[in-house]
């Protein structure tokens, strides 16, 4: 058996001829910035997360840079970030001109909440990105109350969180900004990089706009009303994101059942799964556990055809591009232990039930051998 982390043509293959159709539609229509697609799938995609705007851009990490750009969080202001996350969430942060202050998570969960970012607050703390890792949903409504209550921005990063709810409502749209990345493994992905910002502020929406598209005002290619970049989103990533959007639910229940399937399967195994918060729907973008000799469960797995992944094998304040010359890093115990203990395992809508047991079995030969002894 081989069963690969990640298996992108297995879902393509579900909606072939709608994705032909797509990139046929957009090279008849020669719109390839902008235009009826992507104003089509803004639409959608802002309708589908329960916002009154959505704009397309480049990718996940434009997302959050230019939405901290267009609420003005830039020189002198720190950002709050979880250590555990995908480094772009940090490196918007620097790009934006803040400064990203690193969080711990919770150790059940593996997500920050108030109570690990209520401490790292300092009257230069601007903004707060929570990011819904995993897919599995910040505790927003805490997050909100602090937000409020320190006076700084709150936005969420939720590249891993397409469909996810907190306490009924869809991740992206429970802050003043949701950013979205559509990279292809995302379990909404397009063809290349692409991504989005949702909101409720219409001024906030337009500004990103703006700044996505070299300053440009609405409707007006010879002005530049301030400085930006190309981080515009096109036309053929929108239609292919216009194609898949239809079926982004069926594939999250499948998500779903996979990860319920292996929270079963796993249940008697030494090893941890991450606890679900009661006012959480995840996403399951990732099915992460946490065991002991994790490198070797890894190898274990990898001799079976099992393809794992590691979400992350090190944290973001200790990765050396956070590192400023005589100053030693801060200690964050709960993320610096968990990422030597988390592997991620195959978590796609076409994992079969008889392949979850197939990796539960691998996993329990890996987790119960005995060590050799030496000598
Ligand atoms: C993928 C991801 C991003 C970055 O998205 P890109 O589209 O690759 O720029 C940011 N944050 C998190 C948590 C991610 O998983």
């Amino acid at each position: 058996m081989s069963l690969p982390f990640l298996d992108l043509g297995a879902l393509h293959a579900d909606l072939r001829a709608d994705l032909d159709a797509a990139w046929r539609e957009v090279t008849e229509a020669e719109t390839y910035i902008g235009g009826p697609f992507v104003e089509r799938f803004e639409e959608a995609w802002a309708a589908y997360c329960g916002t009154r705007r959505c704009v397309g851009v480049s990718s996940g990490t434009a997302a959050i840079e230019l939405t901290l750009r267009a609420l003005g969080v830039g020189e002198g202001d720190e950002v709050l970030v979880p250590a555990n996350s995908f480094v772009a969430t940090a490196e918007a942060v620097v790009s934006a001109g803040a400064t990203p202050v690193f969080v711990d998570v919770e150790a059940d969960t593996l997500l920050m909440s108030a109570a690990t970012v209520r401490d790292a607050l300092t009257p230069r703390s601007a903004a707060i990105i929570a990011v819904h890792l995993f897919g599995e949903p910040v505790d927003m409504t805490g997050m909100a109350i602090l937000a409020a209550q320190a006076g700084v921005a709150l936005i969420e990063d939720a590249a891993q969180a397409h469909g996810a709810t907190w306490r009924g409502r869809r991740a992206g749209g429970l802050s003043q900004a949701g950013c979205f990345s559509f990279y292809p493994g995302k379990n909404l992905g397009a063809f290349g990089d692409a991504g989005a910002v949702v909101t409720d502020d219409d001024a906030l929406a337009a500004r990103i706009r703006m700044i996505a598209n070299h300053g440009r005002p609405p409707g007006n290619a010879h002005l530049h009303d301030c400085l930006g970049g190309s981080d515009r989103l096109d036309a053929v990533q929108a239609a292919v994101l216009l194609a898949k959007l239809p079926w982004l639910d069926r594939w999250n229940d499948a998500r779903r059942q996979v990860a319920d399937r292996y929270r079963l399967a796993l249940a008697e195994l030494p090893l941890t799964m991450p606890a679900r918060l009661s006012g959480g729907r995840g996403a399951n973008h990732l099915m992460v556990v946490q065991c002991d000799r994790r490198d070797e469960v890894r190898a274990a797995l990898a001799a079976a055809g099992i393809g794992t992944g590691i979400h992350y094998p090190v944290p973001c304040h200790l990765q050396g591009a956070f590192q400023a010359p005589g100053r030693r890093p801060l200690a964050l115990p709960v993320v610096e232990a968990a990422a030597r203990r988390m592997l991620s395992l195959p978590l796609h809508p076409h994992v079969s039930a008889a392949q979850i047991g197939i990796v539960a079995d691998a996993l329990a030969s890996a987790l119960l051998a005995r060590p050799a002894l030496a000598g």
